[in-house]
């Protein structure tokens, strides 16, 4: 059989928000494209014997005169609108349209108005059935995934060489025992955590054909001792290998707080080049930013070499307007110089957009808009207009003008040079 994955396109930052293209000339942010993740897993998952394409819509047309046995749609809730206009032109001409992903995963039922069938969760060990299925002319509609089934390797060999930033992200778990209520994680890959075989993880890193890549997983530091003893033996192996690829990681305050000194130095030697952090999201951001402990833990890291990506979410019902200013002391005292403003969102199917759809909240259902750069819930304590003239503030007043060449400076320092020059033995 062939398969057809198709990864649709998502509206990027300065897509949604031009006012903000003068600011943000020159850095990584706001206009790039990423090789998907999930869509290269699925189709790596495909037992051997079928055929399998993939197209990236955010780099190339899709050609829906193609007709293979199978359109895959591979997608998070921003991808949704192409997703859906992409499936209904395949099934116009009769050809049979799974999806799979974030999105269908949480809100199979708006799915199901535009494909076939759907996967939920992990699909490892669905594709059997599923082909056998669409085979005999009966597809279900629902394909429930296994969190615990083996972990497939990644198709990345299937996008394009060119055009895409040179990070790659790389998994490390499924799921989380946490349960925080605009998390998707838990109700797509379960709420224990299944951790994938350090070998698997290592196999993978030495394949990339990218100079540097994200680890996209957070329980990596969590504090509880699955987690710790889970990363400290990565590292070592990482560092026994003699990986030579900087990468990132992504936690929240709270957690990176609690990260010991031993293990910063691991990092550190591992080539752990950035922390991801993420505020405001699982608690308001005033709070986080005023904590004295985050301020040192950070400065602690950098002491490692360890740089700061911070995320600000904006939009927490715990938080008072105005933020910035705590921001702004924030970036100061840790020297962060790398940023991202991301208005709050809450993703169908979590446990935050049930309770804001019943408080009468949800003011923008284009899916499209669900991409951190638009404001779809009536926030608390003041109007979608402020809110939003807040966030592209910030984004203006962080990059503002700065000579290309500081540009450049900042970026090395943030994310490494992998970043911008290949590197690995199978890089082009
Ligand atoms: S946000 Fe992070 S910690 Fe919270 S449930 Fe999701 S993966 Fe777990």
């Amino acid at each position: 059989m062939h398969l057809h994955f198709v990864f649709p396109r998502w509206q990027k930052l300065l897509e949604g928000r031009p006012e903000l293209r003068e600011a943000l000339s020159g850095y990584e942010i706001g206009d790039f494209r990423m090789a998907g993740l999930g869509v290269a897993t699925a189709a790596g998952a495909v037992p051997a014997g079928h055929g399998v394409t993939l197209v990236d819509e955010n780099a190339e047309l899709v050609d829906t005169s193609v007709r293979p046995d199978l359109v895959c749609l591979g997608f998070f809730t921003p991808q949704a609108t192409s997703a859906y206009a992409i499936a209904d032109r395949f099934r116009a001409a009769g050809v049979k349209v799974l999806g799979g992903g974030i999105h269908p995963t949480m809100a199979p039922e708006d799915a199901l108005v535009h494909c076939d069938a759907v996967v939920q969760g992990p699909v490892e060990g669905l594709w059997e059935r599923i082909l056998a299925d669409l085979a005999a002319g009966r597809l279900e509609r629902c394909y429930r995934g296994d969190p615990a089934a083996p972990f497939a390797r990644p198709r990345r060999d299937l996008f394009r060489r060119s055009g895409y930033l040179r990070a790659g992200i790389v998994q490390t778990a499924r799921g989380c025992h946490l349960r925080c209520d605009f998390c998707i994680v838990p109700e797509c890959y379960g709420r224990a955590v299944v951790l994938r075989p350090i070998a698997e993880v290592i196999e993978d890193i030495a394949t990339l054909p990218y100079g540097c890549f994200f680890f996209g997983d957070e329980n990596l530091l969590f504090p509880d001792a699955q987690s710790r003893a889970y990363t400290r033996e990565l590292l070592r192996r990482m560092i026994e290998g003699g990986e030579q690829r900087d990468c990132f990681m992504a936690t929240y305050p709270h957690f990176l707080t609690a990260i010991p000194e031993s293990d910063l130095a691991l990092m550190a030697a591992a080539r752990v080049r950035q922390i991801y952090l993420i505020m405001g999201l699982s608690h308001p951001i005033g709070e986080e930013l005023h904590h004295s402990e985050v301020l040192t833990a950070v400065q602690r890291m950098k002491e490692h070499g360890i740089e700061v990506l911070a995320s600000f979410t904006l939009g927490h019902d715990g938080d008072v307007a105005p933020v910035a200013p705590a921001i702004a002391n924030f970036c100061e005292r840790t020297r962060t110089n790398l940023a991202e403003f991301v208005l709050g969102t809450p993703f169908p199917g979590t446990a935050l957009y049930a309770a804001l759809e019943r408080a009468g909240r949800i003011i923008d259902r284009r899916w499209e808009h669900y991409n951190g750069a638009h404001v779809v819930f009536q926030p608390r304590g003041e109007s979608p207009e402020s809110l939003r003239e807040r966030y592209v503030a910030l984004w203006r007043w962080f990059y503002g003008p700065i000579s290309r060449l500081a540009v450049r400076g900042r970026c090395v320092r943030g994310f490494g040079r992998g970043i911008f020059t290949p590197a690995g033995p199978t890089s082009s």
